[in-house]
């Protein structure tokens, strides 16, 4: 049995005191600082809440304890996740056929029909509008995007990476250059040595022996017509994807996919509650693009390893 290494709470708490606050309902005392190794404030972004993380849970009873909190608040009051993560070896990562890839920390950045990207929306879901296919390059905002970043992912769930990190793709990985596409700058409208990452299929449903991830059909946001959005974590249960063997051809996949469940909801037809973002699948890579961003210490990922069922 691994132990788990962190959890990442992420709070509707608008303040560090809040957050400390929440956490001592939790029977987890301000005092223990050292296990309060990071909280921030998302001022800039269309929302604003803390995220915490706490280390060393090799401490049963300190997990328990969160857990129970999380699962005691009220409705309106609870996170907006609790994440269990590990930090798998080099070598257990690079033993699976596929990874998925989330990112620690979305970047404050608007990106994609904020500044008029353009999308064709023959394809995509009547309701929720999962599903559109993106025409041409993508516009961000240059200015507010880190420099030392190789890959990001913006607030509308668009992945961004360097020139460096787009350039090896296309060098080093078969099937890469399919699967970079170009930035422009929201303003002068020309490009800027970013690229975009593009998935270039959507794996089948996750199976059912898959723990971590849970969808509520009480909830009239969920897509009830591709039922793609609206799915969430499991409080205290850690994310471990796996496939069915038979519905995937493992000799043709491409180097960079995107889960079918996608996180939260989406609602860019603005049909229910004004919310601009589609919601977002987890990139799921390739192993021999797990090997690069490893070899290129790609920083920020929270990668997990998933089990090809029957393999
Ligand atoms: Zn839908």
């Amino acid at each position: 049995m691994k132990f788990f290494d962190r959890v990442t709470i992420h709070t509707k708490h608008t303040t560090k005191a809040a957050c400390i606050e929440w956490l001592a309902t939790a029977g987890v005392s301000a005092a223990e600082s050292d296990i309060i190794s990071g909280i921030e404030t998302y001022a800039h972004s269309p929302y604003r809440y803390c995220d915490i993380v706490v280390r060393h849970l090799h401490d049963q009873q300190r997990r328990d304890r969160l857990s129970s909190a999380y699962n005691r608040l009220r409705p309106g009051e609870e996170p907006l996740a609790f994440e269990l993560q590990v930090d798998y070896s080099q070598a257990d990562l690079l033993s699976a056929s596929l990874c998925t890839c989330a990112m620690q920390r979305m970047m404050k950045v608007r990106s994609g029909s904020a500044y008029g990207t353009q999308y064709d929306w023959g394809n995509a879901c009547e309701f929720c509008g999962v599903g559109r296919r993106q025409i041409g390059p993508l516009i961000a905002k240059r200015s507010l995007l880190s420099k030392k970043q190789k890959l990001t992912v913006s607030w509308d769930a668009d992945w961004i990476v360097s020139s460096v990190l787009s350039g090896a793709i296309v060098t080093e990985i078969d099937g890469g250059e399919a699967c970079i596409n170009s930035v422009i700058d929201n303003q002068t409208r020309e490009s800027f040595g970013y690229g975009q990452l593009v998935p270039l299929a959507e794996l089948p449903p996750w199976d059912a022996a898959t723990t971590g991830i849970a969808i509520d059909e009480r909830d009239p946001r969920r897509c009830r017509v591709c039922c793609r959005s609206g799915f969430r974590g499991v409080a205290g249960e850690l994310f471990m994807p796996v496939v069915d063997a038979s519905k995937i051809d493992l000799g043709t996949i491409p180097p960079i996919m995107e889960s079918f469940e996608k996180w939260e909801y989406s609602d860019v037809k603005g049909t229910l509650h004004g919310c601009p973002f589609v919601a977002r699948g987890d990139m799921v890579l390739r192993r021999d693009v797990v090997a690069l961003f490893l070899k290129l210490k790609v920083r920020g990922m929270n990668l997990s390893p998933v089990r090809v069922f029957n393999q």
